[in-house]
């Protein structure tokens, strides 16, 4: 299977998670599952836009007495006679109807008193019910809550939104091989890399994940996997999915009673991938080498991740111009090609970076995307337009 196709079975074999009430300093990233209304009108009293003296809109007269001050906050409701004014803050309430403020850089101050220096036509007031009505939707149901959208959401005091709860993720390696990444290695072992990729790519989405190591032998492994995988929404395993002799993690999926959907890609890296269901839970195996784990994280588990949440579908591939030629020695498998991607005007500029083959993981220092080669293809010369994936990241 192509990488598309096996994205959109991924998406449709998820079923979106039920939805809970939560703090906003918990909903970044989540996706709203109710519009949110304004509860009352936006800004919901005449207010102030900036510092300066409010006069009569039909006094023609120049010098005013200052008869009173609102600043921000305050609630003096009062009526202004011809010749007075009143100091108001940027933000205080407007006092009464038919003002105008004059700003504060276009008047003289004389004791008591104020003399217009320069009269604009511009009332220099936000009026209640400008920026929103009361009622009227102000994040539209599915939208993922961005920081601006949440400070959205706490002036209108709307502080509990219903959002997609987050799934539960446990992610498992395997391979007798591994250290873990503070120890040194003895001869013959690595240090295990994936458990940071998994853990930091989920972490992107604040999603915790529960991550452990299989033993290598087949019946503790169903005797420490049952348990866990029971409560798991998302399930990712770690290496073992080939046909190597210790690759047991499809037998073991099936032996759980997940039902296999992809029991390989065409993809490169990323070829061994396993994806199975049980009920609503999906397991994803993905092949142990960490470039692999980069390539199959950013196209199938985000795909995962993105459907269990409720997201819109969004295209897959993004178009760029690559700034180097790819050697594509016409491998038959569709390949994602690690790359640094940048935006240059409505462009995105792509430098594919140096790897030989998917144990090689120096080009994940700055890897920022996958271009997309298709299988079949040879050289591919640098100014050419190409599919990509942006790879998750912070901002
Ligand atoms: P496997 O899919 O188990 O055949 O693993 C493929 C390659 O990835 C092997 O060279 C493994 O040593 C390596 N590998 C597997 N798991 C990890 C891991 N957690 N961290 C780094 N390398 C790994
Ligand atoms: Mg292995």
């Amino acid at each position: 299977m192509q990488a598309q196709e096996v994205v959109a079975l991924v998406r449709q074999t998820c079923r979106v998670l039920s939805s809970e009430r939560v703090p906003l300093e918990s909903a970044l990233g989540r996706v709203l599952r109710e519009p949110v209304c304004a509860l009352e009108d936006h800004p919901a009293f005449d207010r102030s836009a900036v510092d300066g003296y409010a006069i009569r809109l039909d006094d023609p007269g120049t010098r005013f007495e200052v008869v009173d001050e609102i600043r921000a906050g305050d609630w003096k409701p009062r009526s202004l006679r011809p010749g007075q004014s009143v100091r108001i803050g940027t933000g205080g309430a407007i006092p009464c109807e038919g003002l105008q403020v004059a700003m504060k850089e276009d008047v003289a101050l004389e004791g008591s008193a104020i003399r217009l220096v320069r009269r604009e036509a511009e009332r220099n007031i936000r009026f209640r019910g400008a920026d929103a009505r009361q009622g009227q939707v102000l994040v539209e149901a599915g939208a993922v809550l961005q920081p601006g959208a949440l400070a959205l959401l706490a002036s209108a005091g709307h502080t509990r939104p219903l959002v997609t709860r987050l799934p539960r993720v446990v992610h498992a390696t395997t391979g007798n091989e591994l250290v873990p990444p503070d120890q040194t290695p003895s001869q013959g072992r690595i240090r295990d890399c994936n458990s940071a990729l998994v853990r930091t790519f989920l972490g992107l989405r604040g999603i915790p994940v529960e991550q452990s190591r299989l033993p290598e032998d087949e019946p503790a492994v169903r005797d420490a996997m049952g348990p866990v995988a029971d409560h798991a929404d998302l399930l990712l395993t770690s290496g073992g999915a080939s046909v190597g002799d210790h690759d047991f993690t499809r037998r073991l999926l099936e032996e759980l009673g997940y039902a296999i959907l992809v029991s390989k890609t065409r993809t490169r890296p990323g070829k061994p991938l396993i994806v199975a269901t049980r009920g609503d839970a999906l397991a994803m195996e993905l092949p142990g080498n960490p470039l692999a784990h980069f390539v199959c994280l950013n196209l199938f588990v985000r795909a995962a991740l993105d459907a269990l949440a409720g997201r819109p579908a969004e295209p897959l591939f993004a178009r760029g111009v690559l700034g180097a030629a790819i050697d594509g020695d016409a491998n038959a498998r569709e390949t994602f090609w690690p790359a640094r991607c940048r935006q240059e005007g409505p462009a995105a500029s792509l430098t594919p970076l140096r790897w030989l083959n998917s144990g090689d993981i120096t080009s994940l220092a700055t890897a920022n995307g996958l271009i997309r080669v298709p299988g079949g293809s040879g050289r591919i010369p640098a100014g050419a337009e190409v599919d990509f994936v942006r790879a998750a990241a912070t901002a």
